[in-house]
């Protein structure tokens, strides 16, 4: 559904305190409003440069991990053109809640199209680590998805992984 240079829709999702506003925070910037105008409380829309070539990304930090109403969160599951798909790699139980997440994902997207990164957050805590690479990396290759670690605190890979994003969605574009 996306043009060409998008607006891509890019959904957050993950378990409650995993990093998602602090991901959504960078992605805005020093929410200057002369360098977001479109961005609100939980949608930020931007144009970033990838491999030479401008993108835009309306990134949805919606995500309501707290309730268990399945009819505030399928809208989420159903909108993204593409899914960061975050756990704490100091919270095992938000690790498992990302397969559950990603479950759910291939449910509503069964085609294989849709672009998802496993992105392990918190990666600076390295005294408070439940989840290793390994596990974060063997857990991507069972859900056919890529995976990064990040630190949103430290800001190490969270441009990458919106980069990642952008590079995975123009192959699909490319290959239809
Ligand atoms: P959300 O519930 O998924 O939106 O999570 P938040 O972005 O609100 O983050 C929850 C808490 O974790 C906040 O206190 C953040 O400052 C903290 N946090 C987020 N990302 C990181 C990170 O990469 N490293 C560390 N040390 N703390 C983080």
């Amino acid at each position: 559904s996306a043009e060409p240079g998008g607006p891509y829709r890019v959904v957050l999702l993950g378990a409650s305190g995993v990093g998602k506003t602090a991901f959504a925070n960078i992605f805005a910037g020093a929410a200057d409003s002369d360098d977001c105008e479109l961005c609100g409380e939980e949608v930020c829309e931007k144009e970033i440069e990838v491999d030479g070539e401008p993108a835009t990304l309306t990134l949805l930090d919606t995500w309501d991990a707290e309730t268990d109403n399945k009819c505030a969160q399928e809208p989420c599951m159903q909108t993204g053109d593409a899914y960061l798909l975050l756990y704490s790699v100091t919270d095992r139980a938000s690790f498992l809640r990302a397969s559950e997440l990603r479950i759910s994902l291939r449910c509503v997207h069964p085609a294989q199209h849709t672009p998802i990164i496993l992105v392990g957050n918190k990666c600076d805590l390295v005294r408070r680590r439940e989840v290793s690479v390994s596990e974060g990396r063997a857990c991507a290759a069972v859900f056919d998805c890529k995976f990064i670690e990040t630190s949103a605190a430290m800001q190490h890979n969270v441009w990458e992984a919106f980069h990642g994003m952008v590079r995975q969605l123009r192959l699909r574009r490319e290959s239809k």
